[in-house]
């Protein structure tokens, strides 16, 4: 009966944190998985969450389902962030928002929500993009094509390429965007770039996915945002999928967002109903304790304020690892260029590694990429980044 069953290989991500538990050497480094470490390298709980934790923990109440869009004030918190608490098209009521299990079941959502209202989409996604985005897409039974993104050789991102490739698309293609802190290479386009990705977009009449994991790791809150306000203010229909994963340090609570911004209130409610129709038939309701901390620290002005500098903390610390890293490699290593380190934004950092000198950092030092070259810089600390440039100059000699 089960015989005909396909082996799973496994996620290429997930897997290596398995083979990282496993490992006995006592220098080793997880620098595969997208995870904020702290300096001591452990995951940090927020004081904003400790806060928001205590408000629910005392009294002790009842945990009923939670509505299929979860929290109002778990979706008022997404909009805020997102499109900027004064943002007209918030007043006019023309974004449909529903709370999600991360920002995974937003793209999931969403995903679903296009196969079923425009079926004959397809949707591009950069080259290289986050593993997810195409198996989730596939997963909905939508065609998944690749724009051309970045270029191993320079470092740099591909604009002209990705610019011809989205005046080849057909109206109504999906267009998934990183907004800010790219997943693998943490290379973003300019403002710049994105105005003029943005007139492609509307002028052939497509419909832009932005997909927005790491807001207030790049630069801050509201210029992480540019690329989704300047979509609404020139009127696009637009997707977003938000996590909070990273930002509130909240992984395994499994919150996040999905808002589709629409041209009317009433194209917003009906395309809201629909969204918890699509939520009904696959999970029914979201998770009730992540989406009440969200709630209280989105809208507690004082918990938020704290939050937006623990969040901006996390970002300086990657930073300042980043120009760390850069240093020390140019010095061990004088014939390479090493800047695309500090030109990178966000968690992750694409080395250019060849696959072999990942597994050479894996098997000789016990140090954790990604096979693709990536890493996560926010898993490096005072204590092992000598050791891992050490490691990295090498295997790069
Ligand atoms: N999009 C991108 C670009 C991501 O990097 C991630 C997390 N790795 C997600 C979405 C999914 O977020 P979550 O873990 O909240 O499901």
């Amino acid at each position: 009966m089960f015989d005909r069953i396909e082996h799973y290989a496994g996620d290429p991500i997930l897997g290596l944190v398995s083979q990282f538990v496993a490992d006995e050497n006592p220098n080793k480094v997880n620098l595969g998985i997208g995870v904020y470490y702290d300096e001591d390298g452990k995951m940090p709980v927020l004081e904003c969450v400790k806060t928001a934790e205590e408000r629910i923990a005392d009294p002790i109440k009842p945990r009923p389902y939670l509505p299929m869009q979860g929290l109002a004030g778990h979706r008022k918190g997404c909009q805020d962030l997102l499109f900027g608490a004064d943002a007209a098209v918030l007043q006019e009521e023309r974004v449909a928002t529903i709370a999600t299990i991360g920002g995974s079941g937003a793209l999931k959502v969403g995903a679903e929500f296009i196969n079923q209202w425009f079926p004959d989409a397809e949707c591009y996604v950069s080259d290289p993009t986050w593993g997810n985005h195409i198996a989730i897409f596939e997963g909905s039974n939508i065609t998944v094509k690749k724009y051309p993104y970045y270029d191993k050789a320079t470092n740099s991102v591909r604009f002209d390429d990705m610019i011809a490739c989205l005046k080849g698309m057909n109206k109504n293609d999906v267009v998934l965007l990183h907004p800010c802190c790219h997943n693998p290479t943490g290379m973003d386009l300019t403002q710049a770039q994105w105005d003029e990705v943005l007139d492609v977009i509307k002028a052939g009449e497509l419909i832009p996915f932005m997909d927005i994991a790491y807001q207030g790791f790049g630069e801050d809150m509201d210029t992480d945002a540019y690329a989704i306000r300047k979509a609404v203010d020139m009127g696009l229909p637009l997707f977003v999928s938000n996590s909070f994963s990273k930002n509130l340090s909240l992984y395994g609570e499994r919150v996040g967002g999905l808002s589709v911004v629409c041209p009317t209130k009433e194209e917003a409610e009906r395309v809201f109903g629909q969204l918890t129709f699509t939520v009904r038939r696959i999970y029914s309701s979201p998770p009730s304790h992540g989406g009440h901390v969200v709630d209280i620290v989105m809208n507690d002005d004082a918990l938020h304020e704290q939050w937006v500098g623990e969040v901006y903390a996390m970002r300086d610390r990657i930073k300042a690892m980043r120009s760390k890293l850069q240093a020390v490699l140019e010095e061990k290593v004088p014939n390479q260029n090493f800047d695309y380190l500090t030109r990178q934004n966000g968690m992750f950092s694409f080395t250019g590694l060849t696959p072999e000198q990942v597994e050479r950092l894996r098997a000789e030092y016990g140090i954790y990429m990604v096979s693709n070259s990536r890493m996560c810089v926010a898993g490096l600390n005072s204590d092992n980044i000598d050791y891992i440039a050490n490691a990295m100059a090498a295997v790069l000699q």
